[in-house]
């Protein structure tokens, strides 16, 4: 009974995530997600006060905060980011120790105190501020959540098929099955940083910028994480240094035969 019950929700969980399958119209990637954007937006500005208060809240300097959304509009409005329905706004969060940058669903942006003053020109600027359009644009948000309840289902369902409560030891089927949701969703997690570094490469070239600023952010990052604010940027991006190999790479394919002249540096 046990293991029926366990194949039953394994099953519903699977099929529920595979009949979600749509191509993105914006990366034209497949991908399983199961919101609509009008909900992926308002997920967003729901969540962005709490997120926002993490970092202690909005910047106090009003010109810098109008700055870095200038810098984020420039980026939508001269892109294909801007034939989107998603709602871009850029925020500058008040925490100076945190060096981070990330993007909730639908399009609410944020970039902290910390990372922005690390930063060395407007170009890499547009470059943290276009990769995380990227995560917007590329839906990644969504894409996790519909792998979280697909995870929740699978692994809900190895627990119920292994753990047996006269046996206390064979609940570590059940951490083990958890551990494999786990490392399964970290490695998306990387496909999707890089997909973000491409996305970046590409807006910010179309809106003006020199996309081997993308490079500067990386190094910026890469110095970072060897200090005591790095933890918290290692969670939610991949070693840099692995990145500017990929960001050569897409700025190689995306301007083949060299980049333009007058790009904003
Ligand atoms: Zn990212």
């Amino acid at each position: 009974m046990k293991f029926i019950v366990a194949i039953l929700i394994a099953a519903v969980s699977l099929v529920t995530y595979w009949c979600n399958r749509q191509e993105n119209e914006f990366t034209g990637q497949m991908q399983h997600v199961d919101m609509t954007v009008e909900q992926e937006i308002a997920l967003g500005l729901q969540t962005a006060p709490q997120m926002a208060s993490q970092y202690g809240g909005m910047h106090p300097d009003e010109q810098a905060r109008a700055q870095v959304n200038a810098i984020g509009q420039r980026l939508v409005r001269s892109t294909r980011a801007g034939e989107t329905p998603y709602q871009f706004d850029f925020h500058l969060l008040a925490d100076e120790k945190t060096v981070n940058a990330f993007a909730l669903p639908g399009g609410q942006i944020f970039i902290t105190a910390g990372l922005l003053r690390r930063l060395s020109s407007e170009a890499q600027l547009a470059g943290v501020l276009g990769h995380e359009i990227g995560h917007v644009v590329g839906r990644h948000s969504a894409q996790q959540l519909a792998k979280a309840k697909l995870t929740q289902g699978l692994t809900g369902a190895a627990a119920i098929a292994t753990y047996d409560p006269e046996n206390p030891a064979s609940r570590t089927g059940a951490v083990a099955a958890a551990m494999i949701g786990k490392l399964m969703n970290m490695r998306y997690g990387r496909e999707d940083e890089l997909e973000s570094d491409r996305l970046a490469v590409r807006l910010t070239g179309e809106a003006g910028y020199d996309p081997r600023a993308m490079i500067g952010v990386m190094r910026v990052l890469e110095e970072a994480s060897g200090g005591a604010s790095g933890p918290e940027f290692a969670q939610t991006h991949p070693n840099p240094g692995n990145r500017i190999a990929e960001i050569e790479r897409a700025i190689q394919e995306e301007y083949p035969s060299g980049l333009p002249a007058g790009l904003v540096e």
